[in-house]
């Protein structure tokens, strides 16, 4: 258990209107909940605080070498103004996962849950109530010893910020185009792709200009061997349905393992459908969309939980995915998954936690 001191602000901020749109993570609200860590001394002073910038140095460690990781869950307001969380334990375990491999120290599971409900409890009148909202959790862990030398940092400062966020669809669920990358990489086996860590959205931002600019809304990485089979999207994870089974890349350490792409498959288990987690190429889904067989294809994660795909391009191929509309397994996932997370429906699998 953390004995975490609290410091209430007392100028707090005008909270956006009800109507206001939030986009997302551009608002914070009034706290953010910060623990520093010194080695031989480990993880101490767990405090909330006003939400304020913070000091470094310039030669701190994070800014050089990017030693950093941070993690992403969403804080959701029920009608009966319960709060929830979404499998934060799941948050609490990747941490660890991402920790280890960028040689940062672990923190106890549920010293990670508890900041996390700690914080957001002080700040629940800032959840946003408006259909499809919620607060967006923003835990990190930052080097930062004053030190220009490459090696683990013997400091670091682990903290949680919050951002009201609006819906990520404002007209119901929206396809999206997708562009898959042949030039670029975003990670390799043997380097980082499975840990949250900044440097893989550093790579990833190339691609991302690149589609933007030929007007698709996300990149789909390949592998950065052959850059022959499917990995993920820039922050989702990707799923496609193929003559009537559920298709997902196999988790091969270049791709990060999403809580939804875990929730996904959980749920279109226990609704009857195959799945399959294998490795998937291009050309597989080039021939079963010629044949007819490409019946859905959406993305996964915390900010849209699931994102249809209308389009998908490949070089010369410009795939059209079920006449670019939603297709039902994913609006059936989407319903699903939010109706738990905003508590209008039952939990059979127990992944909402109360704050
Ligand atoms: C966070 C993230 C995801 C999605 O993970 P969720 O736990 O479902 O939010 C997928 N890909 C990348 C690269 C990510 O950083």
């Amino acid at each position: 258990m953390l004995d975490i001191k609290i410091t209430k602000t007392t100028e707090p901020k005008q909270k956006p209107a009800a109507d206001q749109p939030l986009g997302f993570g551009k608002i914070f609200t009034d706290h953010m909940f910060i623990m520093n860590y010194t080695e031989g001394q480990g993880w101490h002073d767990p405090r909330i605080v006003p939400f304020q910038n913070i000091s470094l140095s310039p030669a701190a460690m994070v800014y050089h070498y990017g030693q950093e990781m941070f993690e992403g869950l969403k804080a959701y307001k029920s009608e009966n103004d319960e709060v929830y969380l979404f499998r934060p334990d799941m948050n609490a375990k990747r941490t660890n996962v991402t920790n280890d491999r960028l040689c940062i120290p672990n923190i106890p599971e549920e010293d990670f849950v508890q900041a996390v409900k700690a914080v957001v409890d002080i700040d629940r009148d800032w959840i946003p109530t408006a259909p499809g909202t919620s607060l967006y959790v923003r835990p990190f862990i930052i080097a930062t010893d004053e030190f220009l030398g490459v090696a683990p940092s013997h400091t670091y400062m682990f903290m949680i910020i919050l951002a009201p966020s609006g819906a990520y669809y404002s007209s119901g669920l929206a396809p999206v185009g997708i562009w898959i990358e042949d030039e670029y990489v975003r990670a390799v086996r043997g380097g980082m792709g499975f840990a949250k860590t900044g440097g893989n959205y550093a790579a990833s931002l190339i691609g991302q200009v690149k589609a933007h600019n030929e007007d698709y809304s996300q990149v789909l990485w390949l592998d950065g061997v052959e850059r022959k089979y499917i990995e993920e999207v820039g922050s989702m994870n990707i799923f496609f349905k193929i003559d009537g089974k559920v298709v997902t890349p196999a988790l091969n350490g270049s791709i990060l393992p999403g809580i939804t792409r875990n929730s996904t498959i959980q749920l279109c288990k226990s609704w009857g459908y195959d799945v399959e987690e294998r490795k998937i190429s291009v050309d597989e889904l080039v021939e079963a969309q010629k044949n007819g067989k490409l019946e859905e294809v959406f993305g996964t994660g915390t900010a849209a939980v699931i994102s249809p795909v209308g389009k998908l391009r490949y070089v010369d191929d410009v795939m059209l995915i079920n006449n670019g509309e939603i297709g039902e397994l994913s609006q059936k996932l989407y319903d699903t998954m939010t109706g738990i997370q905003y508590g209008k429906l039952d939990d059979p699998f127990g992944w909402r936690v109360s704050v």
